[in-house]
């Protein structure tokens, strides 16, 4: 970073990178190669191995504190920036997480620093799922053998970085929020949020939502075998009617089958067409699904949860964490990566970083943002169909 006329050292940064971004800043760093350093380092810092480099790139890096050597703490790489000069680049101020130390999760000793970590680590793969739309968080202070509190508006809570909505969205309320960029990211967890749940529309088309959601909600004692075979016969469905649909864990007992929308349907739309979807799944194979709420209506079956799709819902966001035993997050998983799942908790704030990283450059809901499918042309569809059985 600049200090005044001369470059600083700031510190390593170890985690962040995937294959690809690896060999990208490495490709580039390599034109930029010379002999001549710009920085002294400090006594901590070994010189060995130490390429230099001549200062024209900018990372971005989130972090959690200065070390005494103002050097920084915790650094995730967020990605190159290629708007901002490196001249630029000054001393930012740290995040400011208090009692990182805390243990969240007695099962597993996670702590609040492990969850901040997770978010900074995982932001550029959850931001997209959650900007610009409305976003309530599920807080635990306490960790999540405490109470918890929902909550659909900032109230007295201090994160700077979140966004506050237009009152219009929800007259006679307080703003509702978004979270659209990595550092309010780190105010939530700083205000220690675990969840964050979005609606199925985006503050700016807020009567058109893009995509509708099925909850697919297992009685417990139901193996898992049969909420995969749910998920298969829910996607069956919906490719007759000529509707493409993603799959993603709940971090929690279920499957949460999600539909793209390109926002030409009204909420009333989509949200009796979920019903209906619901019902006819309950009514032709009744062994299987069911469409009532509440745990007596679906012994060993399924509920096909269609209530997520009124104006107002909202479902856990993908690569949110659940505030359950294990930190277990929701992800979004391909279709053929289903028969290797073996639960809705089988990512958590430990591993999901590690699947990313695997992942790479493949995403498993490839596709996804450039579907422009709507409900209202394949309703009847689903009506006629409806009369045959
Ligand atoms: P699982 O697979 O275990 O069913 P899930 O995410 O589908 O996971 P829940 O967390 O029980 O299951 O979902 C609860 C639903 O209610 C979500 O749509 C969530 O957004 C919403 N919700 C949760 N808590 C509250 C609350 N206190 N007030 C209003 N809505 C809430
Ligand atoms: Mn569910």
């Amino acid at each position: 970073m600049r200090e005044g006329k001369t470059w600083r050292y700031a510190g390593r940064v170890g985690t962040g990178f995937n294959d690809a971004t690896l060999n990208d800043v490495h490709a580039r760093l390599r034109k930029l190669e010379t002999r001549e350093a710009c920085v002294t380092l400090p006594k901590s810092a070994s010189a060995r191995g130490v390429h230099w480099v001549r200062p024209q790139l900018v990372a971005e890096v989130s972090f959690a504190q200065w070390t005494k050597e103002n050097l920084v703490r915790q650094a995730v790489f967020q990605g190159l920036r290629h708007d901002k000069p490196a001249i630029r680049v000054v001393r930012e101020r740290a995040m400011k997480i208090t009692h990182a130390d805390r243990v969240i999760d007695p099962s597993t000793g996670f702590t609040k620093g492990d969850l901040v970590e997770y978010f900074a680590h995982v932001s550029a793969a959850l931001l997209p799922h959650v900007r610009d739309r409305p976003v309530s968080l599920v807080r635990a202070p306490e960790g999540i053998e405490g109470p918890m509190f929902f909550q659909k508006h900032a109230g007295a809570l201090d994160m700077p970085h979140v966004r506050m909505l237009d009152l219009a969205l929800d007259p006679g309320h307080a703003a509702l929020m978004t979270i659209d960029r990595a550092d309010a990211l780190c105010d939530a967890a700083q205000m220690n949020v675990v969840e964050l749940h979005t609606w199925n529309a985006t503050a700016r088309f807020i009567d058109t939502p893009d995509r509708f959601v099925l909850d697919l909600d297992p009685d417990p004692t139901l193996p898992w075998q049969r909420v995969r075979e749910a998920a298969v016969l829910v996607r069956g469905l919906l490719d007759e009617l000529g509707l493409r649909c993603f799959l993603k864990t709940t971090g929690g007992h279920g499957l949460h089958v999600v539909v793209p929308l390109g926002r030409r349907d009204d909420w009333n739309t989509v949200k009796t067409f979920s019903h209906d979807l619901a019902a006819h799944l309950a009514r032709t194979l009744p062994d299987r699904f069911s469409a009532r709420p509440g745990p007596r209506h679906r012994v060993r079956k399924i509920f096909v949860d269609y209530l997520r799709n009124q104006r107002g819902a909202t479902t856990v966001s993908a690569f949110s964490p659940r505030a359950r035993l294990g930190l277990p997050v929701s992800v979004p998983i391909a279709w053929d990566e289903l028969d290797v799942v073996r639960s809705g908790t089988q990512w958590n704030i430990a591993t999901v970083p590690e699947r990313l990283r695997q992942l790479g450059k493949d995403n498993p809901w490839d596709g996804y943002a450039r579907i422009r499918q709507t409900v209202t042309r394949v309703a009847a569809r689903l009506k006629n169909r409806a009369l045959k059985t």
